[in-house]
């Protein structure tokens, strides 16, 4: 590939600026030197091959700010509620060692062909870190550890445990794949290493993943330590704190700005979102999952509206009928009743703001990378971002681009 290439079509939308007609990106050494009309980039960037695809718009390449790549789609435990769900799947980890491997690589190139550009993934120790560095997106490897495998061990040698095992997996990886911790939820993960682990990964400078009031039964673990998860988790006793998971969270140390939380689903109260607003914590926002599992509906326009950055997540095959990001945004759209350009904020800036990765990638902006989707669409009406990602949920994406790469193109341009 050429040092320069510019990536047109009938539409750039970069989000954080207005849509442009007839637009263009130019791609320099991976990053975004000029955006705008054809005509201007191309007089910029005279040597530059030009790859026009018309009829198609360009967008921000979707973020992923939580999934799980090692689910295959068949063999998904059956649905709600939470606790008969999580134990077919605990039940199920034996068999899924044989197929986690090909399971991450196929979530992964599903990912990429629906316009993903960066995924924070999160599997138990890290195990898709292979596949995730080898699929051609940008993205972290949250490592979820969970403190009952370290028999013997107290709650400061397991976190220096996982830690350890973090920093070797960075070792030789490719540009813009990165692996961090995840302390999984406030069931699975006693309140001693939840906080070492989140205290060491501010130090560090990191950012952590959490699983936070997504069920019923997290909500009834935590506040009464009752419940079906109690059934599952018979030596977790850390239960009947009295206060909603996110109250604990904070209590612990856990919340803050590094802090990437999944669900906020189940009872999230005015209290909860304070907290979040107070501490910066960040949440993904994974509708179908919810759905799924019978969880209660995330309050998502009251984040908005206080400031809390809120991106989407795909959450994984078992508990969610594709990785297509555009997809799942499509639903956050309808079930909160928001715009084509909020969607399209939330799935690709958004996800960037929570993730903290906004200075580089989200937008179309200069010097950000050229992490980009291609949309083919026949006819944008008025909502220009409602028929993107109409037609990105529907299969619509053309070909995916990472740092300037074509990671993904299933047209001759
Ligand atoms: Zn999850």
């Amino acid at each position: 590939m050429p040092q320069e290439t510019i990536v047109a079509a009938d539409l750039v939308i970069p989000v954080a600026a207005s849509p442009i007609r007839d637009g263009a990106v130019l791609v320099r050494d991976g990053r975004i030197a000029a955006v705008g009309p054809l005509s201007d980039v191309e007089r910029a960037a005279p040597e530059a091959e030009v790859r026009r695809f018309a009829g198609h718009t360009i967008v921000p390449g979707a973020i992923n700010a939580h999934g799980h790549l090692g689910f295959r789609r068949k063999d998904k435990p059956g649905a709600a509620p939470f606790s008969v769900w999580l134990k077919e799947l605990i039940s199920k980890l034996p068999e899924k060692e044989s197929w986690t491997p090909e399971a991450a690589r196929d979530s992964a190139r599903e990912a990429i062909e629906s316009g993903t550009t960066y995924m924070a993934e999160s599997s138990p120790y890290g195990e898709c870190l292979p596949q995730l560095a080898e699929s051609g997106m940008a993205g972290t490897v949250h490592a979820e550890f969970f403190p009952g495998d370290y028999p013997g061990m107290g709650p400061q040698e397991r976190v220096e445990a996982i830690f350890e095992s973090v920093h070797k997996m960075r070792r030789g990886l490719p540009p813009r794949v990165d692996v961090q911790v995840s302390v999984h939820s406030p069931y699975t993960v006693d309140p001693a290493s939840a906080g070492l682990a989140a205290a060491r990964s501010r130090e560090e400078g990191g950012r952590l993943a959490i699983h936070l009031s997504e069920s019923p039964e997290e909500v009834e673990f935590v506040r009464g330590g009752t419940g079906g998860l109690v059934e599952i988790f018979g030596n977790n006793d850390w239960g009947g704190q009295g206060v909603s998971p996110v109250q604990y969270f904070e209590e612990t140390g856990v919340l803050g700005p590094n802090v990437i939380a999944a669900h906020l689903a189940t009872a999230v109260s005015e209290t909860d979102l304070d907290i979040l607003k107070a501490t910066n914590t960040a949440a993904a926002h994974c509708p179908r999952s919810n759905e799924y599992l019978d969880c209660e509906v995330s309050p998502v326009p009251e984040m908005l509206e206080r400031g809390i950055r809120v991106g989407m997540g795909t959450d994984g095959l078992w508990s969610s009928p594709s990785m297509n990001l555009f997809e799942e945004t499509l639903v956050a759209i309808r079930l909160h009743g928001m715009s084509g350009a909020s969607g399209l904020e939330l799935a690709t800036l958004g996800g960037a703001r929570a993730l903290g990765i906004d200075g580089e990638t989200g937008s179309i902006e200069v010097g950000k990378y050229a992490d980009l989707a291609v949309v083919a669409i026949d006819s944008t009406g008025d909502d220009l971002g409602m028929a993107v990602i109409e037609a990105a949920a529907g299969g619509g994406v053309a070909a995916t681009v990472v740092s300037g790469e074509f990671v993904y193109n299933q047209t001759r341009s």
